[in-house]
């Protein structure tokens, strides 16, 4: 009889492996609404991550065009079909909220140079509340790079054609909250 074949250093026992944690991330924002340039960070973690937690905040200050509901039922919409991709909504400290869910990746997308000083504190205060937790920042498409939800929100009510910008069902939901305005 030929001998057991030998596992190599460090490797886990096929077995193991369903034992092993499930790597969720914590994909955080406002949403209001939901662009391309989410989807394609969604689409980056869903590559590195078993599991995505969209984390939708709670933040009535900012004045929101859509309600939490909305924002939630937009990414339903277009990711429902998705068993890997949650969507939840918090508020208060976003790092109290990965205790809740026990997640240590938080998420964030950078565009441009311009967003790295705020994440930069954020990603630092959030570790000072929570050693527990760690940021990780993924770059979307370059075509996405200068896309903010507020942006998309502007154009679109000045007339501005955003089709190829937001996904059809945030398309359809821009026309209901503002008829006979969107290019298209
Ligand atoms: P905020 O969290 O500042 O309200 P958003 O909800 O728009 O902003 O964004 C949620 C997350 O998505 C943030 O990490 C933000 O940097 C990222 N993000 C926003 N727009 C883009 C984009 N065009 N490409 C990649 N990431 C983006």
């Amino acid at each position: 009889m030929s001998p057991a074949p030998q596992m190599p250093a460090g490797a886990l026992p096929v077995g193991a492996v369903t034992l092993s944690p499930r790597r969720l991330a914590v994909y955080p924002g406002s949403f209001d609404p939901p662009h391309n340039g989410h989807l394609d960070i969604i689409q980056r973690c869903l590559s590195v991550f078993d599991e995505v937690l969209i984390a939708v905040l709670v933040n009535e200050e900012k004045k929101p065009l859509f309600t939490i509901e909305e924002r939630q039922e937009m990414f339903h919409e277009i990711l429902g079909g998705d068993s890997r991709v949650r969507v939840e909504s918090f508020s208060g400290l976003l790092v109290d909220f990965m205790d809740r869910v026990d997640a240590v990746p938080i998420v964030r997308g950078l565009r441009a140079l311009s967003d790295f000083d705020y994440e930069f504190q954020m990603a630092l205060m959030n570790r000072r509340l929570n050693p527990r937790v760690e940021t990780l920042f993924m770059m979307p498409k370059e075509e996405y790079s200068y896309l903010s939800s507020r942006l998309a929100k502007e154009a679109f009510s000045l007339g501005g054609n955003i089709s190829g910008l937001v996904p059809p069902q945030v398309l359809a939901r821009l026309h209901e909250k503002m008829p006979n305005r969107g290019g298209a």
